[in-house]
């Protein structure tokens, strides 16, 4: 079993009194509509750092925050930051200001006039930190431009990003006196890395969801690890392709053949129980409305597409995340998103959600399946980011991560 990995520095960790601090955030949330009529579909990322920017400013600080929005090819006012720093405003109940650039004299200007402890006058947002080509490519001059905006101090709260070694995530770390983990970069790490290091017995490690090949280094992991692998979704076909069923017109990723195979043979070498379905829903096509029919065993016909796991596979998975001491889980069971296929995606949901183990939910797919059945606040952690989580677990450094390590 690996050792666990050195801790992060958090804000305990920080003196913050009277000083501008560096806050890299997650607010990259879905918009709708264009112009001034944009508005957020959904702010559950800025809510989410919401803790971190409180602490600080009831320590005195002053903040200046960086965020991305989108992939904008340079300046594009569609993905300006006005709008978020609008909703954080509402939200804080108090004034943020906000930049007309990312980094530059006004930006200098604006953070230089910040008033650490007073109210209305300690926050400033900087514009889209992408509209900076320097920003993906972890330039050192944007690092350090960010870092002086600063009193040397960086806290890095956007774990959704920790994956990526940009200037806003990685690069500043190194122009600072101090980095440290805001709460929630800080509660996602020790929580993923907790399920890994020192999980609750039995581990149940819950893979679903498209492809094979994106989720093959987490069901390496949790071979390594889990007591028991539970394989859904579409993601199924591929190991019963190794295994020598029909699949039908199943969505099969072809590449999922062979690491499929190679995962069943570790499985039995690592003696990881690893349990794939035992019956399936069938549709004609990927539509709501396509006829649809129970198969009790899983070798599709011609004509037919495995679209989700059947009752009685649903039902063997419900008793093994409820017998579990800790249950990862990611990705979906099925086409959840069409309603015919939607039940063995949520009876996992309800069965993750009624567990008295620890449970750890990653991934865009599952938790927004999560979500839509209500459920999202019934697990012990909803991870905010869908890539980082996904590479933490399967023992990656995160850039953004490593960058916060004591040395
Ligand atoms: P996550 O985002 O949670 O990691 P993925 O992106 O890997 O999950 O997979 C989610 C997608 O997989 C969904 O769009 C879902 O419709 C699709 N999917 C799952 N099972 C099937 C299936 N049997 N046939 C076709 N598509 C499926
Ligand atoms: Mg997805």
């Amino acid at each position: 079993m690996p050792d666990a990995p050195t801790p992060i520095r958090t804000l305990d960790d920080l003196q913050v009194d009277g000083r501008r601090v560096f806050v890299r955030v997650d607010f990259n949330v879905p918009l709708a509509g264009d112009g001034d009529a944009r508005t957020i579909t959904d702010d559950t990322r800025i809510r989410a750092a919401l803790p971190t920017v409180r602490r600080l400013l009831d320590e005195g600080a002053a903040l200046v925050l960086a965020a991305h929005l989108g992939r904008p090819k340079g300046v594009d006012p569609a993905l300006s930051l006005a709008p978020i720093a609008d909703r954080l405003a509402e939200l804080l109940g108090e004034k943020v200001d906000v930049a007309p650039e990312v980094v530059g004299d006004e930006a200098s200007r604006l953070s230089a006039s910040l008033r650490p402890g007073v109210a209305d006058q300690r926050i400033l947002m900087l514009e889209n930190v992408r509209y900076e080509a320097g920003e993906t490519k972890n330039d050192d001059d944007l690092a350090r431009a960010y870092a002086a905006l600063g009193d040397g101090i960086f806290v890095n709260d956007a774990f959704g990003a920790a994956h990526r070694a940009h200037a806003s995530t990685e690069g500043v770390a190194r122009h600072v006196e101090h980095a440290a983990a805001g709460l929630l970069l800080q509660r996602e790490v020790e929580t993923l890395e907790g399920i890994l290091a020192n999980p609750g017995r039995p581990l149940v490690a819950i893979v679903g969801g498209a492809k094979v090949t994106d989720k093959i280094g987490v069901i390496d992991a949790f071979l390594e690890r889990a007591d028991t692998v539970l394989i859904g979704g579409a993601m199924c076909f591929p190991f019963f392709k190794a295994q020598g069923h029909d699949v039908g017109s199943s969505l099969c990723e072809a590449d999922g053949v062979e690491p499929a195979r190679r995962a069943l043979a570790d499985a039995e070498s690592k003696g990881c129980r690893l349990l794939l379905p035992v019956d399936l829903t069938l549709g004609r096509e990927f539509s709501a409305d396509t006829e649809r029919r129970d198969l009790d065993g899983v070798d599709v016909e011609d004509g037919w597409m495995g679209l989700d796991v059947g009752p009685r596979t649903a039902a063997a998975y419900r008793d093994e995340i409820l017998a579990a001491g800790s249950v990862f889980w990611n990705g979906p069971m099925g086409a959840f998103e069409l309603e015919p296929f939607a039940p063995g995606t949520r009876a996992v949901a309800e069965a993750v959600a009624d567990t008295d183990a620890t449970t750890v939910v990653g991934g865009g797919d599952s938790a927004a399946a999560l979500q839509q059945f209500g459920l999202g606040d019934r697990v012990t952690h909803l991870s905010t980011g869908g890539g980082a989580s996904l590479e933490l677990i399967e023992g990656k450094a995160l850039p953004g991560v490593e960058a916060l390590r004591r040395g």
